[in-house]
């Protein structure tokens, strides 16, 4: 089980000033082993800034991360190694982060060597074997990334993950470079892993319509919080939350009767500078005045159902 809990925030440099943006603002979310959670909201609402702390990839400034109930901030030596085995991350462009001056055998290869899973003497066979299961073509372990079109290097970026055997992955818009086409088969391919190896995932997108097949449940983000979390059926049938309504709005669907969508207006507000009380409330259809003045509590609104609202605690 991962525990995120409490505030976490980053700093953000640019060239003008630095400041720091509370990105993620007590958030307290769990996940279960071999689940995937859906982690959906607009760009720049925080879902990245939580899916790289998970990774150790950026500091937080306040709170606590737990896997199996440690806390992950008191690993150290092979423990803490193990961490980082096991839980991998894949990002959105998968040209980016695969560097260009590298062959595939030493993206792939490399860590699974550094953790000892393989051997020098073994590793053209390892690598074939994870090459195969991630789809690539095991014949091609001396090309470099860009001889591969961005499907091919998505896969590659899932076999430099996979390569460690780990126990959970974060995808972070892990299928939003691709073309749609392209995007169900690597979609796929995360399902298949996941049955096999009961991977436990954390799938970040912008796109409710990319986490409904693969999630079993999805939470929702604004602008820093968690405003909804519910099994992947009761978003879509029974959403509660009104920004959670705004995003289905935005996916097109035939089988939605009988929910009140509502469309969402004006432009997601700047995280340097946050609304008071619901962040959500300047967009608001339902916004009431408490709104403006007081930030809703995370209250359970049904066994499994979580939502930050006034509106679950109106009589
Ligand atoms: Fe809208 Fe108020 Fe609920 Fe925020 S707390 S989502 S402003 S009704
Ligand atoms: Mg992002």
């Amino acid at each position: 089980k991962l525990d995120l809990a409490g505030r976490i925030a980053r700093s953000l440099g640019s060239n003008l000033r630095e400041e720091r943006v509370q990105a993620v603002d007590s958030v307290d979310l769990s996940v279960m082993p071999g689940e995937v959670l859906g982690l959906v909201g607009e760009s720049g609402c925080g879902k990245s800034t939580l899916g790289r702390m998970l990774c150790s990839i950026l500091p937080r400034s306040e709170g606590k991360i737990y896997y199996k109930g440690q806390d992950i901030d008191t690993l150290k030596g092979q423990d803490l190694k193990e961490y980082n085995m096991n839980v991998q991350m894949i990002f959105q462009d998968p040209f980016a982060s695969l560097n260009p001056r590298k062959r595939v055998r030493n993206i792939i290869g490399e860590a699974p060597l550094f953790h000892k899973l393989t051997s020098s003497s073994e590793l053209d066979d390892y690598l074939a074997k994870v090459m195969l299961r991630c789809g690539l073509d095991p014949s091609y372990t001396h090309r470099y990334p860009h001889q591969f079109s961005g499907g091919q290097r998505q896969r590659i970026g899932i076999a430099r993950a996979m390569a460690v055997q780990p126990e959970c992955l974060v995808c972070d818009e892990s299928v939003a470079a691709l073309d749609v086409s392209i995007q169900a088969q690597i979609l796929n391919l995360f399902m298949e892993l996941r049955n096999e190896l009961n991977l436990t995932c954390l799938f970040i997108s912008h796109d409710l319509g990319v986490v409904e097949h693969i999630s079993d449940r999805i939470a929702v983000m604004y602008l820093g919080r968690v405003v909804e979390v519910a099994p992947v059926d009761e978003i879509f049938s029974n959403p509660f939350h009104p920004y959670t309504k705004a995003l289905l709005d935005e996916v097109p669907r035939l089988d939605r009767r009988g929910v009140d969508f509502t469309p969402l207006k004006g432009e997601i507000p700047s995280p340097l500078d946050p609304p008071s009380g619901c962040h959500f409330h300047p967009r608001c259809p339902h916004a009431m005045d408490i709104c403006k003045k007081e930030a809703p509590i995370d209250i359970e609104i049904a066994p499994g159902r979580r939502t930050c609202c006034h509106l679950a605690t109106m009589p």
